[in-house]
């Protein structure tokens, strides 16, 4: 079968022109239970490729990105144990009023979107930014609400046929109230409702927290109550008449709660569904990303190793719903750096171009607007390993406001020692046995030769002394950085300077 040809931002969005009115609505969320994981990322920076891609064809767009800090606070995460005590309370209470450990926001929930916030201005990231506590406290979603109570039994049939769930336990409600008791909206349970008010009782055990046991009423009009997450994702698009809104692939499983967006949209509002799309996770080195485990880097340590462009082309190119790996180690890394230079090349508009360019091309094209360094990034970590000052690095290679943006991340990468064995050394003489045989290939290094000319000469010298190259290559390593390796022979006697390379070696 031909693989297909296009990008898959040029697909989603044929699709959403082709289906939709203008202006089209992208909608994501996340809930804000705890600190940024890698695989966060995906929630919004899918959405704002799919909003620069069709506002760069010219159509109108709007990205709302909702914050669902009225969802329950449900476990204390493992970098928060030492509030695990004044945190422990609050279990069960909607994210936006459970204090902050920090003190720094209104709530654990503010105190968390608004790293969400900075990260999404790190990698220019600019949706309308939306809170679920404030949508349900405007009213946004009263008259969904009233719509779900009126037809309780459609929507209970919808939520179990569509979750593959045989039956729903015979207290299933829409609504989830906030208890006026004690805060929590995990435990609680409607026990009587009509289309503008409701009775409950604040008795469920769920593991992690348990009702207070009080009962109490209230109206609909008072949003102190939220809906079940089946019935909410599908309202909120509805609030904002979406478009299109991507998701995990677990979320689109059979029975997932995608299906019942879609069955929730054709049975109940009876509307065609916005177009949904779903997206693979991400890994570090194979390995899925997990808040709850703690595994992998944080989005901050990533953010701190990898500029940002370069994580969304690495995110943007390959298809959406393959797994993702990012991997800020060694040589992938360097391979990465290569292939976004390569990337920036690419002439969209050219006809021969194969497809793997192509979607490097708009991979590219999604991730800046412009190519912010010449200079490769091996250059750039061998000339500060032999120089050690930036300036003279970036004035080396003719590009100090490349080298300049550059610098934060090659230094956290080479304190974290995640650059490759070969790329760890500095300018170090070391006197050798066959002195002799070094100065002799000294002598044939002239003035003016290029990395590639004198890697050249190190073959040629090696056949006129009957000895394999790599021999040679280790004498040389040896003699220059007292190592085995190093970065290639040819760049780094380019870098140190051939006169001083030639004088070095012969004055030893
Ligand atoms: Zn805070
Ligand atoms: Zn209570």
């Amino acid at each position: 079968m031909e693989k297909e040809p296009r990008h898959w931002v040029e697909t989603l969005s044929d699709r959403i022109i082709a289906e939709k009115e203008e202006p089209y609505i992208i909608t994501s969320g996340i809930t804000t239970s705890g600190s940024l994981h890698v695989g966060t990322l995906c929630e919004f920076l899918f959405s704002s490729a799919i909003e620069k891609y069709l506002r760069s064809k010219g159509y109108r767009t709007d990205f709302h990105f909702i914050a669902d800090i009225f969802d329950a606070f449900d476990a204390v995460p493992v970098n928060l144990m030492k509030y695990e005590k004044e945190l422990t309370p609050h279990l069960g209470k909607p994210l936006c009023d459970v204090p902050d450990p920090v003190g720094c926001h209104s709530s654990y929930g503010e105190h968390f979107f608004s790293e969400a916030i900075d990260v999404m201005e790190m990698l220019e990231v600019h949706p309308k930014l939306e809170r679920a506590n404030v949508l349900y406290s405007e009213g946004k979603f009263d008259s969904i609400t009233r719509f779900f109570l009126k037809n309780h039994e459609g929507a209970k049939k919808v939520v179990s046929e569509s979750s593959l769930k045989q039956e729903l336990p015979s207290e299933w409600n829409a609504l989830m109230p906030v208890c006026q008791n004690c805060g929590r909206i995990a435990t609680t349970l409607v026990t009587e409702f009509d289309e503008s008010s409701y009775s409950y009782k604040d008795v469920k055990d769920v593991k992690y927290t348990k009702g207070c046991g009080y009962e109490g009423e209230n109206k609909l009009s008072d949003h102190h109550y939220k809906l079940t997450w089946r019935l909410h994702w599908p309202s909120w698009m509805e609030v904002f008449r979406t478009s299109v809104e991507g998701a995990g692939v677990d979320h689109h499983t059979r029975g997932g709660s995608w299906d019942t967006v879609l069955a929730v949209y054709k049975q109940l509002f009876q509307k065609e569904p916005p177009i949904g799309y779903k997206f693979g996770f991400i890994l570090l080195k194979g390995k899925k990303y997990s808040k709850s485990k703690g595994i992998g880097l944080g989005v901050t340590d990533i953010l701190q190793l990898i500029p940002p462009e370069l994580i969304k082309y690495s995110i943007f190119r390959p298809d959406i719903q393959e797994n993702k790996d990012i991997d800020p180690t060694g040589y992938n890394l360097m391979r990465l750096f290569d292939d976004y230079a390569h990337a920036s090349t690419v002439d969209l508009s050219s006809r021969e171009l194969s497809r793997a360019d192509r979607k490097k091309g708009i991979a590219f094209s999604l991730s800046a607007d412009r190519m912010r360094w010449k200079a490769s990034f091996a250059d750039i970590l061998m000339y500060k390993q032999l120089y050690g000052d930036w300036n003279k690095v970036g004035e080396t290679l003719h590009d100090p406001e490349g080298v300049m943006y550059l610098k934060p991340y090659v230094e956290k990468w080479i304190a974290e020692e995640f650059a490759p064995e070969e790329y760890s050394f500095s300018f170090q003489p070391t006197k050798q046995a066959d002195m002799e045989l070094l100065k002799g290939f000294a002598g044939r290094l002239k003035d003016g030769m290029n990395a590639i000319e004198i890697h050249n000469l190190v073959f040629e010298f090696a056949r006129d002394n009957n000895m394999k190259p790599e021999e040679l290559f280790t004498q040389l390593y040896k003699s220059l950085l007292n190592k085995e390796k190093g970065p290639r022979m040819g760049k780094l006697i380019e870098a140190v300077g051939v006169s001083k390379v030639r004088e070095t070696l012969q004055g030893m």
